[in-house]
């Protein structure tokens, strides 16, 4: 009998036999830790804060998972100074060893996925297929990285000679203190995967996560610390964005930063104030405003279930979500008949269940953006467009998913990213007016096409401005990323560097290079 397959972004359902019982066994494991206080770590050690936070399920807020400590100034303080002192050694250690020690961080991940799949539900509410394929990503991501050490030769380059005694060679290496700041959609792909990378290059980590996802970086702190990575190698202070993610960001000690999150912060708060004294590498992945135009050759059938698993997936909380369709006016009210079908169909649920397609939305300000965002919406609402309080529903941040149509075309709903499952439906009369339309936005993260015409879909791939773009895919957008197959990253405003997380260029965004002359 052969292997049950990965469970992906792709995939549609994490319901076999092998998967039914794992999450069985690990729902019944974690019930019994539900409510247990977490340290932070520094320097290999736990670190109680003097506060505490309480993370609690969006899907039922009786429910306490964890209480996590809260960090303050002087704890960033020390975990910058653990992580500085770790950094000579860390750095010299061979590159080789490193990534050996990320393998096996990755391979605890995979060993865990279950019981880290179970905690990120519970956490997040995210459905089993998409929390289990987080975990798959997270561990993908660390093997992908230290691959791209080996197959990089560690980044050591035997250069020409301008005189036959010179000896020139060109050397990748790290900056120092990186700080890494993630955001509570992905929180462990999206922690891990860029300590990774700045570890397996030899700089030493600080990690600070969502105060609404605090457990999920301490777990991964422990992994990594357990893997074999040396005390204050890696460390991790929770806390708010305001007082410790600010805190470390302007830290004088930290030389490279990776944020992943909102524009607002990323660009506006951060990347603009991070180098003060001189420049330092500051990678900022940030929102999208991403648009799927639906021309009149579309096979629509496929368009609807692309547009949907983009929009719904995940309750939208994906920077990849599509939140603005172009549709051609001939097929524009086939289209939206089916579309609000598919919607009015979507299971809705408990997300430890294996039927869920989606579960509550993750925060209490998510459900109070919701309310706001349909209430501005008003008769432009087609589908959808109500909370769930009944029955099940009565303790979570349960919607429906929600389908708006013909807004105008400069409404504040069609230009700021919203992060829940709402999408703008709106017409045009050819593949310019949609082109035109869907670059006309700061962001530049995910587009899609569904058209039969090769014209069509060379000109689209010409003229789309976005970083992960994808044509006729029945998966949709909010399936863009796996490392070494679809990497994932944004233009313009969506983020700062122009490579993609999990490609081919991710690892060299935390190396500066020395170029070495040597002569005899
Ligand atoms: P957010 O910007 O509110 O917060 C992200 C992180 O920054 C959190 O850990 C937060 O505590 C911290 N933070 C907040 N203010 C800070 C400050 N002044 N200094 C330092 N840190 C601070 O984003 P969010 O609500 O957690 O996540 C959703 C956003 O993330 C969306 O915009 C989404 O599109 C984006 N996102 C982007 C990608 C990508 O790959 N491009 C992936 C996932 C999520």
């Amino acid at each position: 009998m052969s292997a049950p397959a990965k469970v992906t972004y792709v995939s549609l359902s994490a319901d076999n036999a092998e998967v039914r019982a794992g999450f069985d066994a690990a729902i019944a494991e974690v019930a019994g830790a539900l409510g247990g206080s977490h340290a932070m770590r520094i320097g290999g050690r736990a670190r109680p804060g003097a506060d505490v936070m309480e993370s609690r399920s969006p899907a039922d807020d009786r429910v306490l998972v964890a209480r996590v400590a809260s960090g303050s100034a002087a704890d960033v303080d020390d975990a910058v100074t653990a992580a500085r002192a770790a950094f000579p050694a860390w750095s010299r250690t061979p590159w080789v060893e490193r990534a050996r020690l990320v393998d096996r961080a990755a391979e605890i991940i995979r060993q865990r996925r279950y019981q880290l799949s179970v905690w990120l539900i519970w956490e997040m509410g995210k459905n089993r297929v998409e929390a289990l394929g987080e975990i798959e990503e997270t561990a993908d991501l660390l093997t992908y990285y230290a691959d791209q050490m080996r197959s990089n030769g560690g980044f050591v380059r035997e250069m020409g000679k301008l005189a036959p005694t010179d000896h020139n060679v060109s050397v990748l290496r790290p900056y120092g203190v990186w700080a890494v700041v993630a955001p509570w959609n992905f929180p462990y792909a999206l922690m891990a995967a860029p300590a990774a990378a700045a570890l397996v290059t030899g700089n030493t980590v600080v990690m600070k996560p969502s105060s609404e996802t605090p457990l999920s970086a301490i777990k991964l702190c422990q992994i990594f610390e357990e893997a074999g990575l040396p005390a204050g190698t890696i460390n991790c202070v929770a806390g708010s964005g305001r007082v410790v993610g600010d805190g470390l960001v302007m830290h004088a000690g930290v030389d490279g930063l990776t944020f992943t999150g909102s524009f607002d912060v990323g660009f506006q708060q951060l990347f603009k104030r991070f180098s003060t004294q001189y420049p330092k590498p500051c990678i900022v992945e940030m929102g999208g405003k991403n648009p799927a135009i639906v021309m009149d050759s579309a096979d629509l059938d496929r368009a609807v279930q692309g547009v949907h698993r983009s929009a719904f997936g995940m309750n939208g909380h994906k920077c990849s979500a599509c939140s603005r369709v172009y549709v051609h006016r001939a097929v524009a009210d086939e289209f939206l008949r089916r579309f609000e079908r598919a919607a009015a169909d979507t299971r809705i649920g408990d997300p430890l269940r294996p039927d869920t397609f989606v579960g509550p939305l993750a925060t209490r300000a998510g459900f109070a953006d919701y309310q706001r965002y349909v209430a501005l919406a008003g008769p432009a609402v087609r589908a959808g467009g109500q909370v769930l309080r009944d029955g099940d529903f009565a303790h979570g941040f349960f919607v429906r998913p929600t389908i708006l149509s013909d807004l105008p075309d400069d409404h504040a709903l069609l230009r700021e990213e919203l992060f829940v499952p709402i999408v703008a439906v709106q017409t045009v009369g050819s593949l310019d007016e949609a082109l035109a339309a869907a670059n006309a936005t700061r962001f530049g993260l995910t587009a899609g096409l569904f058209s039969r015409k090769q014209d069509e879909i060379d000109a689209f791939l010409d003229r789309i401005e976005a970083g992960v773009v994808y044509v006729n895919r029945a998966a949709g957008a909010t399936t863009g990323a796996w490392p070494g197959v679809q990497p994932f990253g944004g233009w313009k405003g969506s983020g700062s560097t122009g490579k993609n997380i999990g490609g081919h260029y991710t690892v060299q965004c935390y190396l500066r290079e020395q170029s070495r002359t040597v002569v005899e």
